[in-house]
């Protein structure tokens, strides 16, 4: 079946005798119960032995986000996923899977959501786990590092936030095999829909729910989907810590996703139309989007994405400007959202040195590439016109 397909239909209307009565709804309920109850005891006593499926607490499962979790599950085609309370917590808990029987050392991608970077040196590394960075999409330098380090696992994002960098994720997976390291792949910015990491080698698969997945800017959670390796570990980690979403933001992800593969398509074309218009203009320093025949990655975006499908999100340089020239230019903005995110309906102007990358130092910042000037815009579901507007009259300082 095609994505589109399973986008609409996989996880509701199942056999699942906890998801259904004597009728079946079209759409999975919102179970809130915190515990199941049996007609028998012995039939409880199996379920809480894990000798036989069913419910008995809301911390190890529950039916509501089972059906999430299977539709997210056949999306990405993983052996099974955990939705999480947030996009953090569902990393926090991949990281922790991959290395609850390898080295506790992670090599990271220099490229990082601000948030996983400081995941790894203010929370984990304290722990005892070393973190170190490298260009994932310079093939020979992970090579080396995997050989200098040994590390555990690796992490990357499939689009880099917020420079749209696009690692070899198969040829890194290929390597992360041979030095019996996991790859974790946070899928965030590409959905299922441009690329399926598992598909491709990795072994551990992150969304932030909260961005494209549910889409509609009123739902913060996160996803984990794991290969047949990692699930089982997966599902352990959770018994004891129970990281789950509540079963009301797993439903308004559910309905969300049915429509996510229109909403990215739509999302896509606005956001290339946006970048070739961005590129054209004179207050304009330099545009990123993985469309660009001159990308540094254009090779491995050949490969790994599909046609006419590059990412919903634009990141620019306005030209000489610092933070002033940038409120201005935010503050002018009539129609774009200034908000932080990404992934909705609605288009999101975000400004990542006051956002994203905000904890981290100006010096590593600027190493990241990341300059007072860069702006990051997610397109949103509108009239491409009407937002190329918006930016247009943004643009003329008042
Ligand atoms: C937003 C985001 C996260 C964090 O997700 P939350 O739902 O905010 O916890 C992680 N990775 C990427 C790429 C993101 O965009």
């Amino acid at each position: 079946m095609k994505i589109e397909t399973k986008a609409v239909h996989a996880g509701d209307r199942k056999a699942d005798p906890a998801r259904r009565g004597s009728f079946v709804p079209v759409t999975t309920p919102i179970f809130t119960a915190s515990s199941y109850v049996y007609e028998s005891t012995d039939k409880l006593d199996r379920v809480m032995g894990q000798e036989e499926p069913g419910y008995c607490y809301g911390r190890y499962d529950n039916p509501t986000l089972a059906a999430l979790e299977e539709l997210i599950t056949e999306l990405e085609g993983g052996a099974g996923s955990l939705a999480c309370a947030s996009g953090m917590l569902a990393i926090q808990t991949a990281l922790l899977t991959a290395l609850t029987d390898r080295p506790k050392r992670v090599l990271a991608s220099n490229a990082l959501y601000g948030a996983t970077v400081s995941m790894l040196t203010k929370v984990l590394e304290p722990l005892g786990v070393d973190a170190e960075f490298v260009d994932v999409c310079d093939v020979a330098a992970v090579e080396q590092k995997l050989a200098a380090m040994r590390p555990g696992c690796v992490i990357m994002e499939t689009i880099s936030n917020p420079l749209l960098r696009v690692g070899p994720i198969d040829r890194i997976a290929a390597l992360c095999r041979s030095a019996k390291a996991a790859l974790v792949v946070d899928n965030t910015f590409a959905t299922p829909l441009l690329v399926r990491p598992l598909q491709l080698g990795a072994n551990l698969v992150v969304h932030s729910v909260t961005k494209f997945l549910a889409g509609h800017g009123d739902v913060l959670g996160g996803v984990v989907t794991a290969d047949a390796d990692h699930f089982p570990i997966l599902r352990t980690l959770n018994r004891t810590s129970g990281v789950g979403l509540g079963p009301f933001e797993a439903y308004l992800t559910m309905r969300g996703i049915k429509t996510f593969v229109l909403r990215m398509e739509r999302q896509c074309a606005n956001a290339c139309r946006i970048a070739s218009w961005l590129g054209g203009h004179p207050g304009i320093a330099r545009v990123y989007y993985p469309a660009d025949p001159g990308h540094p990655d254009s090779e491995t975006i050949g490969r790994l994405l599909p046609k006419g499908l590059h990412g919903a999100i634009v990141t620019f340089d306005l030209k000489d400007a610092g933070k002033a020239e940038v409120f201005g230019f935010m503050d002018r903005l009539k129609l774009i959202v200034k908000g932080t995110s990404l992934g909705d309906v609605h288009s999101l102007m975000l400004y990542p040195a006051i956002a994203s990358h905000r904890d981290l130092a100006p010096k590593q910042r600027e190493r990241m590439g990341i300059t007072d000037g860069t702006l990051r815009l997610c397109a949103g579901i509108e009239a491409v016109d009407d937002l190329i507007a918006d930016l247009d009259q943004a643009l003329r300082p008042a």
